[in-house]
C-alpha cells in the first residue's frame, strides 16, 4: 500500500461522483455535510475510496431491499447521508447513514468477517466490509456501526489525522 496524506473530503466526493448514477436511477437521495478545515489522513487514496464506495453500495442494498419489503414501497424517504467532521486530538470522524433496513444484533455480530452476506447468490460476496476493515486498519483508524435500526444505519470512521 501507499499511505501519503490525504484529504478526505475530496476522496468522499470522488467515490459518490463514481457512484452516483446508480443512485439516482433508484431515486436515492444524498445529502452531504462535509466539515471545513479538517485535517489531513495517512491513508492509500485508491483504497480509501473502495471503502467509501463498499459503504455506498452497502446503504444502496439496505435502502432497496427496505422498499421492497414496504407495500409498495411509497411514500419513503430513501436517503444516504455523508458528513465528515474534526473531533477532539485532530481526529476525523466519517459518516454514512441510510435508511435501509437496519442489521439485526445476529449480523451486526459478523458483518466484518470474509465472505459474511446476507444477499442473494451473485448479489454480494461478503467481502466488502471486512476488506473495508483492513483498509481502514492500516491507517489506524476504526470502523463500526454507530447506530443501527430498523429506520437505517449509521457507520461511522474515525482516523487519525496528520498533525
Ligand atoms: P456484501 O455487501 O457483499 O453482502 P459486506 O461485507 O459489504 O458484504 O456486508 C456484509 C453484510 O452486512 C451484508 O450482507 C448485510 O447483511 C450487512 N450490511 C452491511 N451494510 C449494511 C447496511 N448499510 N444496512 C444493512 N445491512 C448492512
Ligand atoms: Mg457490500
Amino acid at each position: 500500500t501507499n499511505l501519503q496524506p490525504v484529504e478526505v473530503n475530496g476522496i468522499l466526493r470522488n467515490a459518490y461522483e463514481i457512484f452516483s448514477q446508480q443512485l439516482k436511477v433508484r431515486g436515492i437521495e444524498v445529502s452531504w455535510d462535509l466539515g471545513k478545515d479538517l485535517p489531513s489522513v495517512m491513508a492509500d487514496p485508491g483504497r480509501l475510496e473502495q471503502v467509501f464506495i463498499n459503504l455506498l453500495i452497502n446503504a444502496r442494498d439496505a435502502i432497496e431491499e427496505k422498499t421492497k419489503m414496504e407495500y409498495h414501497g411509497l411514500n419513503r424517504q430513501k436517503e444516504i447521508s455523508v458528513k465528515s467532521y474534526n473531533f477532539v486530538n485532530h481526529q476525523l470522524i466519517i459518516e454514512i447513514k441510510d435508511t435501509g433496513t437496519g442489521i439485526p444484533d445476529q449480523v451486526a455480530e459478523k458483518i466484518f468477517q470474509p465472505f459474511f452476506t446476507t444477499k442473494e447468490v451473485g448479489k454480494g460476496t461478503g467481502l466488502g466490509l471486512s476488506i473495508s476493515y483492513g483498509i481502514i486498519k492500516e491507517s489506524k483508524g476504526t470502523i463500526k456501526i454507530k447506530e443501527t435500526s430498523p429506520e437505517g444505519t449509521l457507520f461511522q470512521i474515525v482516523l487519525p489525522g496528520v498533525a
